[in-house]
């Protein structure tokens, strides 16, 4: 049995099952083998039934005596088994399970694992985990806990795991060379999947860990190094002359350019100045003058005699810097031109007609400024907001074009610098660390629903002396499986709570018109609350917006409730951010407390990172990285800095991975560069 076969193939997984491994993301034997336990629990060690313990889990083996009984007590059917070894006799019960009362053999013996309780001075087990011994998967040894989905149980899983783990046992290949395991005592690959889904001894374990870790963020640095590399062979960059026009952009602007935002800035100009390609990532936290430097860039490049364009992920985000951009842009005498996928066509021919004879200088849109079809006279710069990264695909479809720009990304979310430098190998990375002055700091409040009617009294206040709120909901419409807010029921009660005000709602099940309309509306000032999913989370700039309601919030993420914050605090006036939740949990309570402590998203960030659990590190997957399988990039900090150096010795060893010890890798990573993983 090979890595890529299907899922189909492995025994005992027919259609139904299939279908529901798929839902974990399980569609190959490989994809099983990667489908790493989210715990252990150490059952190795085993006792008599004489020794159970009452207040831990025992593993034991005992044989069944015969067939159980069932009783009826109301509403509950007992049934009892009744097992023994050589030191005891013990009850096993099951509640509403009839059916245990024949799922033995009599007299075979079967592995349990349970915690006991004493009933008038006798032992029982409610519940215990069983299996034959021999074929035993769930005691006797340490045993993976694996994330599950609907219909899928531990034991299933466990089997599946066995199976597949017997049927390629000893047979993958290996990609790391020896060198490199030699070097930084890694263990075999063989052993390493074994043992990180039934580990042999806790040894056994850290060493498997230790292996897959490394090996994931070894490729991942590669594989980052390996872009940038390509990125600066792409040889030469346009070359912009230094002129004095900076300096008449920052007399356009209503208010002098930070400190930080200078600085920015100049790194971009040495950039483009230097005679390569540009490929530079700005970070900078909600509300810290990002758009202002892309304008600035932007202009200076336009100045030399090019054409910028500027792409945001969605159209209300890219209307909105349309609109900004002409604001600031018109009055220089520069045409600015926007181009959406839901343009219609008359508008469309009439944008790319002057975007191809070079009338229109700079360029706003979504995806659809890069498609085929789109043809620049003189493209300089490619700015991307919130894209977080602009993939390999995308530089090709412009070098399809015979356009070689620059490319300056925007993100707003704040990643631990530390982090920031490692995972954006392939981009030079600038921090706008300094937020225009005079910003009113945002007080955050936590607290649960019984303060609703306080609340819409607030707002209502904020309306009459006209200004304007958010509210946040987790859903659009009512899901009978979740309690929780949702944006159209929400909209009818607080429309009949506070009918004075006027509200209207937004979300992504609309039409891009009909939103854009929305939004515009509450752009200019003529709606007073507006209820909406996280639809406007990024970038939406109404610096008259003083509230931002959060609903449900302990279903956001930090670095989620951090952007949506950023929406207010924009303006003059003081602003709030009021988080309603009614949940008790301890994630929840941590989550909630952080927002209240600190504005600063590096820490809001860092604290994330320690909240959420491997995997699911808020930037990864966000950033067009591939989804970290066993690493946590917070825990496995350190491993991460041993393979950032080993890729390094790696690559100046063989920088094209030529060598035949190297060709595991190459092929890795080039499965990665296809886009199944990595949106490079
Ligand atoms: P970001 O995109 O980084 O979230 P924006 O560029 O949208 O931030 O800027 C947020 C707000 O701050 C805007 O209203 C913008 O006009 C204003 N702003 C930007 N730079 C400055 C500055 N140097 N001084 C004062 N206000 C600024
Ligand atoms: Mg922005």
């Amino acid at each position: 049995m090979e890595w890529n076969d299907a899922i189909l193939d492995l025994k005992n997984v027919g259609e139904q099952r299939a279908k529901k491994l798929n839902r974990l993301g399980i569609q190959t034997i490989g994809d099983l083998l990667e489908h790493y336990p989210r715990d252990y629990k150490d059952r190795s060690r085993m006792v008599t039934i004489a020794d159970l313990s009452e207040t831990e889990e025992n593993t034991f083996v005992a044989r069944v005596r015969g067939e159980g009984q069932s009783v009826r007590r109301g509403r509950l059917v007992m049934t009892k088994v009744q097992a023994y070894d050589e030191t005891g006799e013990i009850t096993l019960v099951w509640y509403n399970q009839p059916y245990m009362k024949t799922a033995f053999q009599p007299n075979e013996s079967y592995l349990f694992t349970g915690k006991m309780q004493k009933k008038y001075g006798r032992m029982e087990i409610a519940s215990p985990e069983y299996e034959i011994v021999g074929k035993s998967f769930a005691g006797g040894r340490i045993v993976p806990v694996y994330p599950l989905s609907e219909g899928l149980s531990q034991k299933i899983l466990r089997g599946f795991l066995a199976e597949a783990l017997h049927c390629v046992q000893g047979t993958l290949p290996e990609i790391l060379p020896l060198w490199l395991r030699k070097k930084y005592h890694l263990a075999e690959r063989n052993f390493a999947i074994q043992n990180i889904h039934f580990p042999v001894t806790e040894t056994a374990f850290y060493d498997a860990r230790r292996r897959l870790v490394f090996e994931e963020l070894f490729l991942l640095q590669t594989a980052l190094s390996c872009l940038r590399q390509e990125w600066l062979q792409q040889g030469a960059g346009i070359l912009m002359q230094y002129q004095d026009t900076l300096q008449k952009i920052q007399e356009s602007f209503p208010f002098p350019l930070t400190n930080a935002q200078k600085k920015v800035l100049q790194e971009i100009q040495n950039d483009m100045t230097s005679g390569k390609m540009m490929n530079r990532l700005v970070q900078g936290d909600v509300g810290s003058g990002k758009t202002a430097v892309a304008m600035a860039a932007a202009y200076w490049v336009i100045q030399n005699g090019y054409q910028v364009v500027m792409m945001a992920p969605t159209e209300v985000l890219a209307e909105q810097h349309a609109q900004s951009f002409q604001k600031m842009f018109a009055p220089l005498g520069i045409r600015v031109v926007s181009l959406f996928g839901s343009m219609k066509a008359k508008e469309k021919r009439a944008a790319l007609a002057e975007i191809a004879d070079g009338s229109a200088k700079m360029i706003v849109g979504t995806h659809a400024v890069i498609q085929t079809g789109v043809t620049y006279q003189k493209l300089g710069l490619v700015i991307t907001d919130e894209q977080h990264r602009f993939g390999v695909r995308q530089r090709g479809m412009l070098a399809e074009k015979g356009e070689n720009p620059h490319v300056l990304v925007m993100t707003a979310t704040p990643i631990p610098r530390t982090l920031a430098l490692i995972l954006y190998g392939d981009l030079d990375i600038s921090i706008i660390d300094e937020l225009p002055p005079g910003r009113q700091k945002i007080d955050t409040l936590a607290v649960n629903s019984t303060y609703r009617p306080r609340i819409y009294t607030f707002l209502e206040k904020q309306a009459q002396s006209g200004r304007q709120s958010y509210v946040i909901c987790p859903m659009i419409e009512e899901n009978e499986k979740l309690e929780v807010e949702n944006v159209l029921d929400y909209t009818e009660k607080l429309q009949k709570t506070i009918p004075n005000c006027r509200i209207a709602c937004v979300h992504g099940k609309m039409k891009a018109v009909q939103k854009q309309e929305i939004m515009e509306t509450f752009a200019a000032g003529e709606t007073d609350i507006l209820i909406s999913t996280t639809v406007i989370e990024v970038g939406i700039n109404v610096p008259n917006a003083t509230v931002m309601l959060v609903e449900n919030a302990e279903r956001f993420g930090l670095a989620q409730l951090h952007q949506l914050r950023g929406r207010v605090g924009r303006g003059d006036e003081k602003s709030y951010c009021i988080l309603v939740s009614d949940a008790k949990t301890k994630i929840a309570q941590q989550r909630m407390q952080t927002m209240t402590k600190t504005t600063d998203g590096f820490v809001i960030s860092e604290m994330d990172l320690q909240l959420r659990g491997p995997g699911e590190f808020f930037g990864t997957k966000q950033h067009g990285l591939p989804e970290l399988k066993i690493a946590n990039l917070y825990r496995d900090m350190q491993l991460l800095k041993e393979a950032q150096d080993a890729a390094s010795t790696l690559l100046a060893k063989d920088p094209t991975l030529q060598e035949p010890e190297h060709a595991g890798l190459r092929a890795q990573i080039s499965t990665w560069f296809e886009g199944k993983n990595l949106e490079l």
